[in-house]
């Protein structure tokens, strides 16, 4: 029998617990006093504080794990999701952390134990990069890592990695330390055969990735760019739990696990499809399914879409799913708040905000679509009216820049939809014209995001229990008009 998603994260809930940590819930995924970051990104966010010496740690070991979303800033992969197999925007993080307790050799061990012991992954599957070091910049090779991993590793499958993959910093000046990254290997025994040791890790295989990463803070960096060991030396560690899944349950893919399968399964049968039908149709519906956990837990975590700063890019990836439903799925009506019900149910004993919230959340995606669809179709309309009066039309048969942007920023036309429309009428469409106007739009909305403070709008533990009634969108944050206890 499969281990299901639920025991797997309880697994290792529980391991940790049973090696002296405390359990802690995740933190919401809009950090109200963290200026310095959009979106919860990692698990040790909420343990900044700690790392920072700000604030005394409430224990010395802790394990959770933490809702993230990689949307934004230094780590965005939004563009991946759904295109590769184990890129999401929101993803479970799992973590155990130790603030000046115990170090390097305790946390290999202890991955160890847990992979290969408590889940029996296949130890022949397994790969540890370590640091290499860096001359130029004086931070030295992690040789203490390297000897760790060779009581369960043999050398060939220990690889030195460089400072971009593994080495971490906070910042220009703070805590940071080398890090040591477990990848698997999830090939066929075929394939794995042909090509021997070294190559094999990570070349953008999708089999190839790469589980966990265990740092190990050890030094201050100081204003003068100097290296100073630091007194107590901490270990932060994250884990793909959607990957994680996937190793376990003997998947090619993270949307083939029990985490996703539902969801995908709902809305296939709503858009008269199955999984595995079209390379098209299955981008759309691992998108949806993945699109809809981020829309969900970030309204649930107070954070409503809205038209800048945070609010705004999670309208973008709700429209983003919308509209890969519209373009591949036929869903010409409302279809993505649907599945708020599910995830709700999916989640209640995990994060318990979201069925709390059920309602609420699901009509404040139902508002959101509705609105999007009109726009949607008054853009099919601009498109086909400027077609037919021969408009926006440059030399020979080339749609303007200036409209192709326009349907993409106001009407959220991707530009290959506006493409195949233009293509269906002969034409082909302005794509420098286009780049330029999206670059005018970027330095806009780098601006914008200066100046961004906050945006938090309600917290999900004072809002149990509402009555949704509607909201305002006049305001650059949404507003919730009027709600009932
Ligand atoms: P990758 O190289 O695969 O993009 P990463 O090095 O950016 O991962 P880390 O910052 O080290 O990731 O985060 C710790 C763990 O979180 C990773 O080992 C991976 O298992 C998981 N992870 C990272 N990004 C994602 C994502 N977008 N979706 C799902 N899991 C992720
Ligand atoms: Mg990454
Ligand atoms: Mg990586
Ligand atoms: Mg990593």
């Amino acid at each position: 029998r499969l281990m299901t998603s639920h025991e797997i994260r309880q697994q290792f809930l529980d391991f940790f617990k049973n090696k002296g940590h405390l359990i802690v819930p995740s933190a919401p995924l809009v950090l109200k006093n963290d200026p310095t970051l959009m979106f919860i990104n990692s698990g040790m966010a909420q343990f900044k504080d700690f790392f920072l010496g700000t604030k005394p740690p409430i224990a010395p070991r802790i394990a959770d794990t933490q809702k993230c979303l990689r949307v934004t800033g230094k780590h965005n992969d939004l563009e991946d999701v759904g295109h590769d197999t184990y890129h999401h925007t929101l993803f479970e993080m799992l973590g155990n952390w130790s603030f000046g307790d115990y170090f390097k050799e305790e946390a290999i061990a202890w991955s160890w134990e847990l992979l290969t012991e408590v889940y029996k992954l296949p130890k022949e599957r397994l790969y540890a990069t370590v640091f290499e070091g860096d001359e130029k910049e004086n931070l030295p090779k992690d040789t203490e890592a390297y000897e760790i991993w060779k009581k369960y590793l043999p050398e060939e499958r220990i690889l030195f990695g460089s400072k971009k993959d593994n080495f971490w910093e906070m910042g220009e000046v703070g805590p940071c330390g080398p890090c040591t990254e477990i990848h698997i290997d999830l090939r066929e025994e075929a394939e794995i055969q042909k090509i021997a040791g070294r190559e094999l890790v990570n070349k953008d295989n999708p089999l190839v990735i790469e589980i966990w990463n265990n740092v190990f803070m050890q030094y201050e960096r100081k204003a003068d760019g100097s290296l100073v060991p630091l007194p107590a030396k901490h270990v932060d560690t994250g884990m793909g739990f959607e990957r994680l899944c996937m190793a376990i349950q003997g998947k090619k893919s993270n949307y083939d696990t029990d985490i996703f399968q539902p969801i995908i399964s709902f809305v296939a049968q709503k858009a008269h499809t199955t999984y595995g039908k079209s390379k098209e149709t299955d981008v759309a519906l691992r998108v949806i399914a993945d699109h809809i956990r981020a829309v969900a837990f970030t309204i649930a975590d107070g954070q409503l879409p809205a038209a800048t700063g945070a609010g705004y890019v999670i309208r973008r990836i709700l429209r983003r799913a919308v509209r890969y439903g519209y373009s591949y799925l036929g869903f010409k009506e409302p279809f993505f708040n649907e599945i708020v019900p599910l995830l709700a149910s999916q989640f209640e004993n995990v994060f318990p905000e979201l069925k709390a919230q059920e309602k609420f959340v699901q009509n404040v995606i139902l508002e959101e679509e509705k609105s999007f669809l009109r726009t949607l179709e008054n853009g099919l309309q601009t498109l086909s009216q400027a077609l037919a009066k021969n408009e926006n039309l440059k030399e020979g048969k080339v749609l303007e820049g200036k409209l192709v942007f326009e349907l993409y920023d106001t009407y959220g036309f991707p530009v290959d939809l506006t493409a195949l429309i233009a293509k269906e009428k002969g034409l082909s469409i302005d794509t420098q014209g286009f780049e330029r106007e999206l670059e005018i739009q970027r330095e806009r909305s780098r601006k914008a995001q200066a100046q961004e403070a906050s945006d938090w709008v309600i917290l999900a533990q004072n809002h149990a229990d509402v009555e949704f009634i509607g909201y305002d969108y006049a305001q650059s944050t949404a507003k919730i008009l009027r709600y009932r206890k």
